[in-house]
C-alpha cells in the first residue's frame, strides 16, 4: 500500500548531518530505502538539509546545533518553533498519513495533543530515557501515538508512559552493512579503537587506563564537547572547561593521553573512519551508562571488527558474546578481553552485520511498525 509519511528530523542539524549526528544519521540512511519500497517521504528539517525526498519543507534556514547549549527553556523554545511549522502542515494538507517523529519529548508532546483528527505518530526513543521519566511525563493522545525504541533494553528501562504506547523496537543500521560479507578482508594492525563522543558515558578514560596497564596501542576517534580536532582544543581558552566533557576529557583522558600509546585523533569522518575502524583488532566500549543504540557498535561489525564490551544497554543483544565479540560485567577485565580477541573471526562479524544491520532490514521493520501504528489507531 502507497503512503505519505511525515518525517520529522527536526531543526538541530541538517540531514545528512555535516559530520557528528546520529538522530540525521538514521534518517539519512532509513529515506532511500523507505522510498524504494514505494513509501512518499516529506521531510520536515532545515533548509540546509539535503537528503532526496519527495518534498521537504523548514522553518529555519540551518541547523541550530549550537543553540543546543542554551538554558532547556530557549532549546524547547527552538523545538516548539519547529514543531509549530508541523502541526501548519498537518493542519493544511490532508496527504499524510502518518508522522515519524523524532524530536525528543517536545515532538511527541506538541503532535500528541494535535486532537484526534491528526494523523498517527510514531515516536522513535533515540535517547537512554531511565533517568528523565519527567521529560516525557503522562502521554495522552490515546491510540494514535505510539513509540518504538532502538533497541529491546532502552524500551525495558523507558519510564512506564512510554512502554504504554510503544510498539517494539528497531536495531540501528549502516550503510556500511550492504554487502559487508562480501568484501575483502582488511589488514588487521595492532591498535584498538574507541569511536564515539568522548563523554564519561562512553568511558574513555577507563579505555585510556587499559591500555596503559595491558600495553596495547589505543586510539581514541570522536569530538571533545564542540572541539573536533586536537588543534581547536589547544586554542580554546579556560571558558572551554564550561563544557561537562571538555572537562572530563582533560582531567580523566588527557592525562593518559601520551601521543604514542594513547592518542586521540578528533573526529575523524569517511574513508579515514572506516580504515581506521576496519584495521583495528577491537573496537572498546567501556560503557558505564545503557547505550540505547549503538550505531558504532552495528559499524564495527560491518568493517570486521569484534567488538570488546561491557555488556551494558544494548550491547548483549547486538554482539553475541565469542563470535562477533567479547562482554563483561567487570571493567577491570577488559584489558584481558582486547587481548584475547585476535581469534574472533573478522568475517562472522561482517557476516552478522551484512544480515541483521543494512538499512533494507530496518526501512523494512519500520514499514510494518508503521502498518501496526495504522492499524492500532482510531479511524479519522
Ligand atoms: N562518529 C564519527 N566520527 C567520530 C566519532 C563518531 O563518524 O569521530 C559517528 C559514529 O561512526 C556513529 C555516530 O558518530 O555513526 C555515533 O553514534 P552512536 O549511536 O554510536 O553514539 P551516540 O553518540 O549517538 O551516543
Amino acid at each position: 500500500m502507497s503512503r505519505t509519511v511525515l518525517m520529522n528530523a527536526g531543526p538541530w542539524l541538517s540531514v545528512p548531518p555535516p559530520g557528528y549526528g546520529g538522530i540525521e544519521n538514521v534518517i539519512a540512511t532509513l529515506v532511500p530505502e523507505l522510498r524504494r519500497l514505494g513509501v512518499r517521504v516529506v521531510l520536515a528539517s532545515v533548509d540546509t538539509s539535503t537528503l532526496p525526498v519527495d518534498e521537504r519543507f523548514s522553518v529555519f534556514p540551518d541547523g541550530q546545533f549550537s543553540a543546543l547549549q542554551r538554558p532547556y527553556n530557549q532549546v524547547c523554545g527552538l523545538a516548539q518553533a519547529h514543531l509549530a511549522g508541523v502541526v501548519r502542515q498537518l493542519h493544511a494538507r490532508d496527504d499524510i498519513d502518518l508522522v515519524h517523529d523524532h524530536v525528543e519529548a517536545v515532538g511527541l508532546a506538541t503532535l500528541a495533543a494535535m486532537g484526534p483528527d491528526a494523523p498517527p505518530v510514531l515516536h522513535t526513543l533515540h535517547w537512554d530515557l531511565a533517568k528523565h521519566p519527567a521529560l516525557y511525563g503522562q502521554l495522552d493522545g490515546g491510540d494514535r501515538v505510539r513509540v518504538n525504541g532502538v533497541s529491546a533494553s532502552q524500551l525495558a528501562r523507558a519510564p512506564q508512559a512510554l512502554r504504554d504506547h510503544s510498539v517494539g523496537h528497531v536495531h540501528l543500521s549502516t550503510p556500511l552493512a550492504v554487502d559487508a560479507d562480501r568484501r575483502p578482508r582488511p589488514l588487521k594492525g595492532d591498535h584498538v579503537v574507541v569511536l564515539g563522543r568522548i563523554n564519561p558515558g562512553k568511558g574513555q578514560d577507563v579505555a585510556a587506563r587499559l591500555a596503559r596497564r595491558a600495553g596495547f596501542p589505543l586510539v581514541l576517534a570522536g569530538p571533545v564537547g564542540p572541539y573536533h580536532r586536537p588543534a581547536d582544543l589547544a586554542a580554546a581558552g579556560a571558558d572551554a572547561r564550561q563544557n561537562p566533557d571538555v572537562r572530563f576529557f582533560l582531567d580523566e583522558v588527557a592525562p593518559h593521553v601520551d601521543g604514542d600509546r594513547v592518542r586521540w585523533v578528533g573526529t575523524v569522518a569517511g574513508r579515514e573512519r572506516d580504515d581506521l575502524v576496519a584495521s583495528a583488532r577491537a573496537m572498546l566500549f567501556p560503557l558505564r551508562w545503557e547505550e540505547p543504540g549503538g550505531t558504532a557498535v552495528v559499524e564495527s561489525l560491518a568493517l570486521g571488527t569484534p567488538v570488546v564490551a561491557t555488556g551494558r544497554g544494548c550491547l548483549p543483544e547486538l554482539i553475541e558474546h565469542g563470535r562477533t565479540g567479547l562482554l563483561t560485567d567487570d571493567e577491570d577485565q577488559l584489558g584481558e578481553l582486547v587481548l584475547a580477541a585476535g581469534p574472533l573471526d573478522p568475517q562472522e562479524c561482517r557476516r552478522e552485520a551484512a544480515v541483521r544491520f543494512t538499512p533494507a532490514v530496518m526501512a523494512q521493520r519500520y514499514v510494518e511498525l508503521y502498518d501496526r501504528v495504522g492499524q492500532l489507531a482510531a479511524p479519522r
